[in-house]
């Protein structure tokens, strides 16, 4: 049986169209749910992942405002803006894109946002709501590979779940997540000893490395779902054909675009053994803005209905 491609587009539509409709409601009741991405400097991966976002906020009828401070701005200044945002009632949510220059201390940004307007979910306070159970915004990618999970049907509780990463915006979240759904997880990471071994056991593997194609043939389960968070970009010609074989369309693509963009799982190996993946691009990538707008009009309709916000500081 060929492995089933598991759709991030079409589930990050549903998703969007679930939302309209609440939108709609939250506009003609009172207004529309307000979110602020904060955008510093010029990095022009970003740009991009920001222009993406507000324009999925115009699609679905969300207010979006994009603050640009200069590169070097100082981390005092950065919390003066953000300490607007958190005043303002329009405002449901704030974003501050990373990565920040490196003058900025992004902690104390992280901890300057309010927790309920933190639609990245990365604030600790919602990291324990999301530990205890408490309904408050969620991480997006891990939010959003939950959402998938569960619209194609795959079955997570009895299940061992391997989730390699253990950074605080996918991995650690992911993991989590899949133990409130009843998984058996392992976390794995770059100290892990027989990382293939423990991939291997996984009837769902999650990786969230950032390594071009490292999960390969020899740590995937047959059958296995395999999740591929990864986002890599690869320029050179000589890793392209190691991957994709020597008369692979990718090496046009390289030759037209300068870079192909590749996740942490072999891509030809995973359609060979699984039994359904996310393929990149096209998989999990699609789901972390679509999960950015739930977050925002969960937070409007918690703020405007008065229902019980998490827990503040
Ligand atoms: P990160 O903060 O750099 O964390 C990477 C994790 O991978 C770390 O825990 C690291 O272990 C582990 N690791 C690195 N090399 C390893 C190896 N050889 N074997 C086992 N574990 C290894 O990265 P991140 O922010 O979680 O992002 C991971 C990837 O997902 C990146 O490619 C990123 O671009 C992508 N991403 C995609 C989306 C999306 O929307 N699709 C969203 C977020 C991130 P240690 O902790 O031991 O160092």
């Amino acid at each position: 049986m060929p492995a089933r491609i598991l759709d991030g587009n079409r589930v990050r539509d549903e998703i969007l169209a679930e939302l309209r409709p609440r939108v709609d409601e939250l506009r003609s009741d009172t207004r529309p749910p307000g979110l602020a991405v904060v955008l510093v400097g010029h990095n022009p991966a970003s740009e991009i992942y920001v222009r993406r976002k507000v324009e999925t906020c115009a699609e679905l009828g969300i207010y979006s405002e994009k603050i640009t401070p200069a590169a070097d701005i100082c981390t005092a200044d950065l919390l003066g803006i953000i300490e607007g945002l958190n005043q303002r009632p329009e405002i449901d949510g704030i974003l501050v894109q990373s990565p920040l220059p490196k003058q900025i201390d992004s902690r104390r940004v992280l901890l300057a946002i309010s927790p309920q307007k933190d639609v990245d979910g990365f604030h600790p306070l919602n990291v324990g709501n999301l530990v205890a159970g408490v309904p408050a915004p969620r991480a997006c990618t891990p939010a959003g590979i939950m959402e998938l999970l569960k619209r194609y049907e795959i079955a997570i509780a009895e299940r061992r779940a391997v989730v390699v990463g253990r950074s605080d915006i996918v991995g650690k979240p992911m993991a989590i997540m899949l133990l409130h759904e009843n998984a058996t997880v392992t976390i794995c990471h770059s100290r892990t000893p027989n990382l293939a071994e423990e991939c291997r056991r996984a009837d769902i593997l999650v990786s969230a490395i950032g390594r071009p194609a490292l999960i390969s043939r020899e740590h995937i389960r047959p059958g296995a779902t395999v999740i591929d968070v990864g986002m890599n970009r690869l320029t050179d010609g000589g890793e392209v054909v190691r991957i994709y074989g020597p008369n692979s369309p990718k090496l046009d693509q390289l030759a037209r675009k300068g870079s192909i963009l590749l996740g942490d799982v072999h891509p030809l190996e995973v359609a060979d053994i699984a039994g359904a993946y996310t393929p990149v691009p096209g998989g999990v990538g699609p789901l972390t803005i679509a999960m950015l707008m739930s977050n925002t009009v969960a937070a409007a309709e918690r703020r405007l209905r008065k229902a019980p916000q998490p827990v503040a500081c």
